[in-house]
């Protein structure tokens, strides 16, 4: 069968091809995966299963049941003192659907939305499907991979529409800082954009408080927050996501998710209420296992030649630069996964400021991970 030409000769992105080698491998220690390794937690799929007995076994409403969105509020204000009400919150199948949707509410055809390098691969993607024009932002690791507000006005142009953030950051695993935060909220006030604050890594901030950008003086108005409980509830497989948006958006994107998804998986939502409201302790005690963790990898790394590792800020990602060993994103990564079954993904996958790193998603146990470490470390001794 003959595909959609835009698909005929589309490469398999740099993370896909390690995953597609990974499939034919056995005995890999892989630290490419951005899922945590603990299964949800027992009490958790209960709820799902008494949801499934007490009948909620429909179509859910578009919007999301109003017991996960109210849930979702209190977590939000606990949590980050962000407060909003149950019908400025959209539930999603998984954090991944809301761009989709959000961009197909907001943008029209040629639309330019600034993309902050090194990002989460699937925003191009999500941006260029629904019409606009990624524009890519490049950083630097000493500014914590975070643009300052000149580098963002001389990206600007009449076109501007939106900016995505993520911090913590995917691949990075830094948080910005308030004041970066506050310089990038002046530049969105004076060209008038949206900004879509991707925080799914807020539960896993190792180096102060998360800051939620939408609590910065008149954000909240311009702001779509999304969040879900595939990181910080272990629910990666439930696919349950969620946004804070202006009452307008949200109902288009009920109107966009109405003719794909039909809402979100009933259960999931259920299991989601629950989680929401009774997890905390353990959500907590989850994110010092990733912050040991990334601790002992990130010593590991910068003992080793050619690697310098900054320390763990946020989310489960070590980002440590590898330019000093001689060899590109790629060439490491493949000559170690090759050469010692360790799996990690090419920093050049996630934007041109990308090249030059490797992402090790730290979610593996810390046996796991201090093999991958003697293996590295082998390889760069040869
Ligand atoms: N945003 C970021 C930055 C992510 O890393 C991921 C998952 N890798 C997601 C969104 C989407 O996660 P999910 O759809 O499982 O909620």
């Amino acid at each position: 069968m003959e595909l959609a030409k835009k698909f005929q000769e589309q490469k398999p992105s740099g993370m896909v091809r390690v995953f597609q080698a990974i499939d034919k491998m056995q005995d890999v220690l892989n630290l490419s995966i951005g899922e945590p390794d603990f299964v949800t937690e027992p009490d958790i799929v209960d709820a799902a299963a008494k949801g499934a007995k007490d009948g909620f076994t429909h179509y859910p409403p578009l919007q999301g049941y109003l017991d996960v969105r109210e849930a979702v509020c209190a977590y939000w204000e606990r949590h980050h003192g962000f407060k909003a009400t149950p019908d400025e919150v959209c539930m999603s199948v998984g954090g991944l659907h809301v761009p989709w949707l959000a961009f197909g509410a907001l943008l029209n055809p040629g639309d330019e939305v600034m993309l902050i390098e090194p990002y989460f691969t699937c925003y191009d993607a999500q941006i260029r499907g629904n019409g606009g024009v990624p524009v890519y932002i490049k950083t630097r690791e000493e500014n914590n991979f975070a643009p300052s507000i000149e580098e963002l006005r001389a990206a600007a142009t009449p076109r501007t529409r939106a900016i995505v953030l993520n911090y913590p950051g995917n691949p990075t695993g830094r948080v910005a800082s308030q004041k970066q935060l506050e310089e990038i909220a002046e530049f969105a006030e004076e060209k008038d954009l949206i900004v879509l604050s991707d925080e799914i890594y807020e539960s896993m901030v190792y180096t102060g408080n998360h800051v939620c950008f939408a609590n910065i003086p008149g954000m909240k108005k311009r702001t779509l927050l999304t969040a879900g409980l595939s990181k910080s509830h272990c629910m990666t497989g439930w696919r349950i996501g969620y946004v804070f948006a202006p009452q307008n958006v949200i109902n288009t994107m009920c109107v966009l998710s109405s003719f794909q998804t039909y809402g979100v998986n009933a259960l999931s939502q259920k299991a989601a209420v629950y989680a929401l409201n009774t997890q905390d302790e353990k959500v907590k005690a989850r994110a010092r296992i990733f912050e040991e963790r990334m601790k002992a990898v990130e010593a590991r790394l910068n003992a080793m030649k050619g690697v310098k590792c900054h320390p763990a800020e946020g989310a489960f990602y070590l980002f440590p630069d590898i330019s000093g060993t001689g060899l590109t994103s790629e060439e490491f990564t493949w000559r170690l996964l090759n050469e010692s079954h360790v799996a990690v993904l090419p920093g050049s996958a996630f934007g041109q400021t990308g090249e030059g790193y490797i992402r090790i998603a730290c979610t593996q146990s810390m046996d796991t991970l201090m093999k991958a470490m003697n293996e590295m470390e082998k390889i760069l001794q040869k």
